[in-house]
């Protein structure tokens, strides 16, 4: 009998293993690098729970050690994605119908699986396979990947309880559907729990999905696939399609039962996306939902009372962790030229130490980018900084691809506040300062605050409360995370949901109830108890 109100408490985050040197964790996480990069794994397409495999293969490598291959996968052609497509809307039924108590604990049993049995294996995938370091997988592919899945199953329970006022004639609900159709989550790079998200956050919903991961996550997205099967995942629910993008898009995004997107990635990406669909609207039989978070160009502003210490330190562990490959890293700042000199100088003493390298030797802080792409195109900015009057590179501005795709940590100084580097999105270890006068206070807080096609994350440093607040009211559009005296990467799911504007995205908050409400279709019932028995009003007599 089904005749319970269940409860899932509000959880805490995941603690974090540090790795220093002598623990035990330390121990194991470097035992299970070796034996994973001696390893060649094949990969297949998991479709409808089965394993495909096309014979079209597709290489995942190590970015800093580039000649080895961690594995080759199974690339799904249109024939498979159809399939995927199929298999998802099989699925649909009776996943939604499933008591939600069940699919919550499908969930919850993956998050503790990664907390424990498979918590070295998937933060080694994610250092092998996407060039991390020991703690920034740590933070992402076990802390917030386990935190995203307990989180989503207690925000999903909250929504479940958010009932209408109902009076004695009639008894008002509210269910919460899941959407009709299929939704595709379409996954980037460089967060391996931004991956199981993107599924995740829909599937407890009750949707099914068709999994387009990027082709360099393709390891780690498919030991997250492997666990969310061991959790008891039915078959259909999701389905992992490793593919080209631009054939995944003309299927899946066509596609008459296409119920949303759930997007993360770039932003002249998601506005295909979106244009497709708008194109395709005709054919459609619903609106499909767009949740897409996209590129920042996110900064750091200065007032001069700022603490400068701390400033330099936020600069370099938000712009140079992971490479300045996340999407909330710093990249530009704004310095007031009475408070230069010395923050120069603690920038190049600290860069100065920052040893770069294999994510094996756990000295190295930076590793390398993603991929020969990548490598390319960060080394063509620093290429015009060295070229151009407009800018100095005064830290850095090295690459080398010989080994992986090396790029020191680079630092330049725009002469103008709108030079190339201080607008577009380089996605490397590159932050661009531009030094204000300090008279000019106002007007370069004006320049920040509106110059940016981009308002994902922001921070602003300052001692003197009256500024914070000044800064804090003229960014208000600037960045969907703001930080205080902070550096403005680092979100945790449940204390700071999620997301930006502008070209930044739909702001739809990952890690919080609001993202999850985009993937539920309410569906309001009135029962009355004693109807009606004449269509005549009082007012007719
Ligand atoms: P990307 O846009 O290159 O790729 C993202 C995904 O889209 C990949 O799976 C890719 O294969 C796929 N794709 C590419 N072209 C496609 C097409 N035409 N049709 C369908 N799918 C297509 O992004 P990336 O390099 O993986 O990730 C880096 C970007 O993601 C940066 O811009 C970063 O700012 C952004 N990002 C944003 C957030 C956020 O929360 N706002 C978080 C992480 C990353």
């Amino acid at each position: 009998m089904h005749n319970a109100f269940f409860e899932i408490r509000k959880p805490v985050n995941e603690p974090i293993f540090t790795y220093a040197k002598g623990t035990p964790q330390r121990e194991e996480l470097t035992r299970k690098l070796a034996e994973m990069k001696k390893d060649t794994l094949e990969i297949p397409c998991i479709i409808g729970g089965k394993e495909i495999k096309t014979g079209n293969m597709g290489q995942c490598v190590e970015p800093h050690n580039k000649s080895n291959i961690l594995a080759n996968y199974h690339i799904a052609g249109p024939g498979e994605i159809k399939m995927a497509i199929d298999a998802a809307l099989c699925a649909k039924r009776e996943w939604e119908n499933m008591p939600w108590e069940h699919r919550v604990a499908i969930f919850l049993k993956a998050a503790q699986l990664i907390s424990t049995k498979y918590r070295m294996t998937l933060n080694a995938a994610t250092m092998l396979g996407q060039s991390k370091n020991a703690y920034q997988a740590e933070i992402d592919s076990a802390c917030e990947l386990i935190d995203f899945l307990r989180f989503n199953a207690y925000f999903l329970s909250e929504i479940y309880k958010e009932q209408p006022l109902s009076v004695p004639e009639h008894w008002n609900r509210v269910e919460y559907r899941a959407l009709e159709g299929f939704v595709a989550a379409v996954t980037p790079f460089n967060f391996t729990a931004i991956a199981g998200n993107l599924n995740a956050s829909p599937a407890i919903c009750g949707n099914t999905l068709v999994w387009k991961p990027s082709s360099t996550s393709v390891y780690s997205n498919y030991f997250v696939m492997r666990i969310f099967q061991e959790a008891g995942l039915p078959a259909g629910v999701i389905n992992f399609v490793p593919s080209k993008g631009v054939e995944f898009g003309e299927i899946v995004f066509r596609h008459p039962e296409l119920a949303g997107i759930h997007f993360t990635g770039s932003t002249q990406v998601f506005k295909t996306m979106w244009k497709t669909l708008g194109e395709n609207i005709e054919n459609s039989k619903y609106y499909p939902r767009l949740v897409g978070e996209t590129g920042g160009k996110d900064f750091v502003f200065a007032h001069k009372s700022a603490d400068v210490t701390a400033l330099a330190t936020a600069l370099i562990c938000g712009s140079f962790e992971y490479q300045g490959q996340k999407c909330s890293a710093a990249s530009r700042a704004y310095i007031p030229r009475s408070i230069w000199p010395e923050v120069e100088a603690k920038l190049k003493d600290s860069v100065a130490k920052i040893k770069v390298g294999d994510v094996s030797d756990f000295t190295n802080l930076v590793n390398a980018v993603i991929d020969a792409n990548a490598f390319n195109s960060i080394k063509s900015y620093i290429e015009h900084a060295k070229a151009s009057s407009d800018a100095e590179v005064i830290i850095g501005g090295g690459c080398n691809d010989s080994k992986g795709y090396f790029v020191e940590p680079t630092v330049i100084v725009a002469k103008k506040h709108d030079y190339k580097t201080m607008l577009e999105e380089i996605f490397g270890p590159v932050l661009t300062v531009f030094v204000y006068d300090d008279k000019d206070y106002e007007e370069t807080l004006a320049i920040c605050a509106g110059s940016c096609s981009y308002a994902l994350t922001g921070a602003i440093f300052s001692q003197d409360r009256n500024e914070i607040s000044r800064m804090e009211r003229a960014l208000v559009d600037a960045a969907g995370n703001f930080y205080i005296n902070d550096k403005p990467t680092g979100a945790v799911v449940g204390q700071q949901p999620f997301g930006g504007a502008r070209g930044s995205g739909t702001n739809d908050k990952a890690g919080s109830k609001l993202n999850l409400y985009r993937w539920i279709s309410a569906r309001s019932m009135k029962e009355t108890f004693n109807p009606p028995v004449s269509f005549e009003y009082p007012f007719m007599k």
